[in-house]
């Protein structure tokens, strides 16, 4: 059989030194490219487009796509401005993965998206963030934690009858690198991984196109043989081949 193609949404990286400073490289984590192909995939980068009319065709060959973490989502494409609290963003990465949620929309290509690529969801169907947890949400756990990357530092509850439910125990323990959450999640969406303080962590879609976001990072989990974050990318790879055979 095939190894599912799936798609990762690069990033930009703006190199600060060096030889060429100023410059934007295309990157993504080599932790997700191994998380894939840990879970039989065969991985393929999707550089950030500046023609967003060739969007379609670039996802059209994949069974899947995986929207990688990255820099806060820009607070204009849920209707706000700026707090102190906000972080760099790149709205032209932005706009991207906005085009490449709708494109996969039409063409009914699975989604999952991590950290960044949870909160892309929610913004791309109407939802809204905080935009900075510590400051909007002072009673929150710590969600930047301080830890390595792929050691879990808090719990999550798993909803039953869910995509994450699938492989996940109701009590699953991840990892945490994010100081935005979801506000108010988009309708079209449903919360099936809480955190203890409320804090959203995984989110699935209910109808049309399959989309799940996962709040923490599994592929750096994943990266360490956490055979439960390994199965979560394995699923996800078997979504994408019954899409196929629909
Ligand atoms: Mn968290």
């Amino acid at each position: 059989m095939k190894k599912p193609r799936i798609g990762i949404v690069a990033n930009l990286l703006i190199v600060e030194s060096g030889m060429l400073p100023g410059i934007y490289r295309s990157y993504v984590n080599q932790d997700y490219i191994e998380s894939l192909e840990k879970a039989g995939c065969l991985p393929v980068l999707l550089p950030v487009l500046t023609n967003l009319e060739d969007v379609k065709e670039q996802i059209e060959y994949l069974d899947g796509i995986v929207l990688s973490g990255g820099y806060d989502i820009d607070p204009f494409l849920y209707g706000e401005q700026p707090i102190p609290g906000q972080g760099f963003t790149m709205p032209e990465v932005d706009r991207y993965y906005m085009e490449v949620i709708a494109a996969a929309d039409q063409l009914g290509k699975p989604v999952f998206g991590i950290c960044k690529g949870l909160q892309a969801l929610n913004v791309a169907f109407g939802g809204t963030m905080y935009q900075d947890l510590g400051k909007q949400c002072p009673k929150a756990l710590q969600h930047t934690q301080q830890a390595p990357r792929y050691a879990p530092t808090h719990f999550v509850q798993v909803e039953p009858n869910s995509f994450l439910a699938t492989v996940l125990p109701q009590k699953a323990k991840v990892n945490s690198f994010h100081h935005q959450a979801i506000k108010d999640l988009a309708k079209d969406f449903r919360v099936t991984a809480q955190a203890d303080d409320g804090v959203i962590e995984g989110i699935e879609r209910k109808q049309g196109t399959f989309m799940c976001g996962v709040q923490w990072h599994p592929e750096m989990m994943a990266k360490f043989d956490d055979t439960t974050m390994v199965a979560l990318f394995r699923q996800f790879a078997q979504q994408c081949m019954a899409n196929n055979n629909d």
